[in-house]
């Protein structure tokens, strides 16, 4: 209880005892003796102003001035009970000042009661707080341990995904994809695969980065290729580690970024990186797992490139880099099933260089092997694209031309046997006569199955040989 509440109770408790007071008073004095009517009346006149005073006293300066004055209002009572005999109105006013000084003591006592209560309460709240601010922190610790437990099953789903893939697309793709699924965040996901080759970046990969116009790469992707270390920007804005024109530039594409190199053999084969046209939208736990994935992605990206150049090195003739005859049998048969779903056309050429033998015989076998050479290099600057040239025999090349009919095929081997004619073959630093026959045969027009058509063109080719030689036989 407040301290003004406490004495206005007293306040009040003293001004029903004086109403008491007086009331008793006035009946005692009514049938009281004269005499010593006159003297009680002093008496009772006296006590009850004291008690005003005392009273007053009290409401307006509280215990400090209340206290001395009721000491002197006992010290008077009792000076006037022993002067005039009159024990009730000394009585009377004694149990009004023990009265008082009792319901002082409890509400004292209460007050102290109530005290240690709302200290109780204030404490109970102090542990209460002390609590629940304690299971808010471990919630958050719960929330942080749970995403780390998701991020982790992710890394664990990435590194399983990636194993499992050999093909290089397909694992770039795949790298964007869980890269993005994992820092599940706005922007754009970018990767670069470092072309050995031409020693440049080449984008080989993207998530919502339909306007990419640096497909070799930004300044930012050649600093993280030149550093070879991470990058992250919180606000390129505020970045000022960069050049204030490259900023400038970016402007329009990102705002924050990071970026981690793709180790292997500590060389950078890729670049894999995360922009995004908000600031800060990163975090140094997001670079860190795009770090983590990376390290990843640049394992599955080594096995694909050793993957393919195994292929490669299998299906390729060491001499001419042209495929071998067994892929070139399942490249016909493919390319047969796929001309017949499409209703297109299909031809083969077999080519056979002229009396190679006399070349061998005269120049000997490594010269030959020039020959060899100098031819792949002609036929292969001379077909389409995706045309497949074999080596089919000894100084044998076949050369699959889908989609062209034997009419268009045949104006083909012409220009190919024009062409190995009039080139310029040099032996000894000598122009060599070089010149070839060629079989043709075509699908659907002279068979529908390759072993047929192989064996028609086959037919042609010794056809042409008998004929002279340097020619195309197609009929
Ligand atoms: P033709 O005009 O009838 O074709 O006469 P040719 O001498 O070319 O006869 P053929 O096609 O039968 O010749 C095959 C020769 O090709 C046999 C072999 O000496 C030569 N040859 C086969 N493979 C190689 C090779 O890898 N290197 C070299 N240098 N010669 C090869
Ligand atoms: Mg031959
Ligand atoms: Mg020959």
């Amino acid at each position: 209880m407040s301290p003004s509440r406490d004495r206005s109770v007293l306040g009040t408790i003293s001004i029903i005892l004086l109403f008491l007071t007086a009331y008793i008073l006035l009946g005692e004095t009514s049938s009281l003796d004269l005499t010593i009517k006159s003297y009680s009346n002093i008496y009772a006149i006296t006590i009850f102003t004291f008690n005003i005073i005392i009273l007053f006293g009290w409401l307006a300066f509280g215990t400090v001035v209340g206290m001395p004055l009721a000491v002197l209002s006992i010290i008077i009572s009792i000076w006037a009970v022993l002067h005039s005999g009159y024990y009730r109105y000394s009585t009377f006013t004694l149990s009004f000042f023990i009265t008082i000084f009792m319901a002082r003591y409890f509400l004292r006592l209460k007050n102290r009661r109530e005290q240690s209560f709302s200290l109780k309460l204030e404490k109970i709240d102090e542990e209460m707080n002390i609590l629940s601010n304690e299971r808010d922190k471990r919630k958050v610790e719960i929330r942080a341990i749970e995403e780390k437990l998701v991020r982790y099953s992710t890394l664990k789903d990435v590194s399983e995904s990636l194993s499992t893939v050999l093909s290089l697309d397909m694992i770039n793709n795949l790298i964007v994809e869980k890269a993005s699924n994992t820092i599940a965040k706005a922007g754009r996901t970018l990767l670069f695969i470092v072309n050995v080759e031409k020693q440049e970046l080449m984008l080989s990969a993207s998530k919502d980065g339909s306007q990419i116009r640096e497909k070799k790469g930004d300044y930012f992707d050649h600093w993280v290729l030149r550093h070879r270390q991470s990058l992250f920007i919180e606000d390129a804005e505020k970045d000022f580690r960069f050049p204030a024109a490259e900023i400038e530039n970016s402007k329009r594409v990102f705002r924050s970024l990071i970026s981690v190199p793709l180790m292997s053999e500590n060389r950078v084969i890729g670049i894999l990186r995360m922009d995004n046209p908000m600031e800060v939208n990163y975090t140094q736990d997001d670079l860190r797992l795009l770090d983590i994935i990376s390290d990843l992605a640049a394992v599955a990206v080594q096995n694909a490139f050793l993957y393919s150049r195994t292929q490669e090195l299998a299906i390729r003739d060491d001499l001419t880099g042209l495929v071998v005859r067994r892929y070139f049998m399942e490249r016909f048969k493919e390319d047969i099933k796929r001309a017949a779903r499409k209703k297109r056309a299909l031809s083969l050429l077999i080519l056979d260089i002229d009396n190679f033998k006399n070349y061998n015989d005269r120049y000997g076998h490594a010269a030959g092997d020039l020959v060899l050479k100098h031819m792949a290099r002609e036929i292969s600057s001379m077909v389409r694209e995706g045309d497949i040239i074999a080596r089919y025999g000894g100084e044998e090349m076949a050369l699959l031309l889908f989609g062209m009919n034997k009419k268009e095929a045949a104006l083909e081997a012409e220009a190919i046997r024009k062409r190995i004619e009039k080139g310029s073959m040099m032996l000894r630093r000598q122009k060599m006569p070089l010149t070839v026959s060629i079989g043709l045969s075509s699908y659907p027009e002279d068979a529908g199955m390759e072993e047929e058509l192989i064996k028609i063109a086959d037919e042609r080719l010794y056809k042409a040989k008998k004929e002279g030689r340097n020619r195309v036989c197609s009929k």
